[in-house]
């Protein structure tokens, strides 16, 4: 079961959280803000609601998980989300990472090929509050070719390469934030495309997702 009370024992817990992202330096207020506002305990079962307010990452429906605070704070900081700025999400999930893009005013696109994370979404609470993100079922190695180009693309998956789909679906000066590499330790790579079509690399530090597969699963 889940609960949809936001309680000040909530709100503690959750200033609590910010507290130690920024200790572990994340420096961008807008994100520290939006994590501040976001319930992320609706997110889970209300038996875990005070393991929503710890640093770390959680078990959802399909095998799937909600990624750790610190790396949600960790990739919107690297993006540097401008509002209205149309940005495509690869990896759904519980949605957490969406409504804080949402939050930051972004014209969020997200994509998720698991068919029951999918359709859970669909009655979730928080839903109807951000008419700015849009939910799609389908394989993120594809994009979204209709709606974009984007401003900005984030990988929320263990990607074994950079999709080639995804940089043709950026503009020229667009960024994507992608955690590349198979097996336990992916890297956190930063991309801009430039005018030629090809981009440049930036290497941040490594984190551990669960892998981005091909195909939808229903
Ligand atoms: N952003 C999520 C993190 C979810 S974990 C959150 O905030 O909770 C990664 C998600 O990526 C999983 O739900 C997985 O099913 C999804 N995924 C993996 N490969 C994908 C692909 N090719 N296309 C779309 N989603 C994918």
């Amino acid at each position: 079961m889940r609960s949809f009370e936001d309680s000040y024992r909530h709100k503690g817990m959750r200033a609590q959280l910010v507290k130690l992202l920024k200790e572990k330096g994340i420096t961008d207020e807008r994100v520290l803000t939006a994590i501040s506002n976001i319930p992320r305990h609706y997110f889970m079962d209300s038996a875990f609601d005070k393991i929503a307010y710890e640093d770390r990452a959680f078990p959802i429906a399909a095998d799937q998980t909600i990624s750790q605070p610190y790396t949600v704070a960790y990739q919107s900081q690297l993006l540097d989300i401008k509002p209205y700025e149309k940005v495509l999400e690869i990896g759904t999930g519980s949605g957490y990472q969406a409504i804080v893009l949402g939050e930051l005013q972004a014209m969020v696109y997200t994509i998720e090929r698991q068919k029951k994370l999918f359709d859970e979404h669909r009655k979730f609470v928080l839903r109807g509050k951000y008419p700015n993100i849009k939910y799609f079922y389908g394989d993120g190695f594809e994009g979204l070719p209709t709606y974009g180009p984007f401003d900005k693309v984030i990988i929320t998956a263990a990607a074994p390469f950079i999709p080639p789909k995804l940089i043709q679906q950026m503009k020229v000066g667009a960024r994507m934030v992608i955690p590349v590499g198979e097996g336990n330790v992916q890297r956190m790579l930063r991309l801009t495309k430039l005018a030629d079509g090809t981009t440049r690399e930036e290497v941040f530090e490594n984190f551990s997702f669960v892998p981005m597969l091909e195909g939808k699963n229903n």
